[in-house]
C-alpha cells in the first residue's frame, strides 16, 4: 500500500467507487471519467506503479487481471468485444501512479486506436 495513492485508498475503502468485481487479488470499478459507454478499470491491490516498474514476481496478479478481463467486460455488457489499455509512464500518458487497465466498449465500434 502506498499512502498517498488514490487507488490504494479505493482498495481500503477510504474513497469511494462503483464497485464491478473484488477478490483477494484484483479489484474492477467504474472510472470516474468515462471515456466509452462503458469503461471501468481493473487494477491490482498491491501497489504496482506501472507497467514499467512491474516484475516477474507479480506475474499472477498482472495474470489474473488479463484472465479475468473477458468475463468481468460481458458482465458489464461487453458481449461482442471491447478494448483494453494500459497508459504507462510519461510517454503513456499515464496519471494514476497505480497499475489499472482500462476496459472500454458500448454498443458501436470505438473507432482507431490513437488520435494523430
Ligand atoms: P490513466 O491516464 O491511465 O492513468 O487514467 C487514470 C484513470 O483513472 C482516468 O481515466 C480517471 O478518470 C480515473 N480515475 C481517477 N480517479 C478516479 C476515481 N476516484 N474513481 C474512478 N476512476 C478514477
Ligand atoms: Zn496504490
Amino acid at each position: 500500500m502506498s499512502d498517498n495513492c488514490i487507488f490504494c485508498k479505493i482498495v481500503k475503502g477510504e474513497i469511494p467507487s462503483r464497485k464491478v468485481y473484488e477478490d483477494d487479488d484484483i479489484l474492477a470499478f467504474h472510472d470516474i471519467k468515462p471515456a466509452a459507454p462503458v469503461h471501468f478499470l481493473i487494477i491490482p491491490k498491491m501497489h504496482i506503479e506501472s507497467l514499467d516498474t512491474a516484475d516477474m514476481s507479480q506475474q499472477l496478479v498482472l495474470g489474473k487481471m488479463l484472465a479475468k478481463a473477458g468475463e468481468l467486460a460481458r458482465s458489464q455488457g461487453l458481449t461482442d468485444g471491447f478494448r483494453t489499455i494500459v497508459n504507462t509512464g510519461r510517454i503513456g500518458c499515464q496519471e494514476v501512479y497505480h497499475l489499472h487497465m482500462h476496459i472500454l466498449g458500448g454498443p458501436n465500434p470505438l473507432g482507431v486506436m490513437l488520435a494523430h
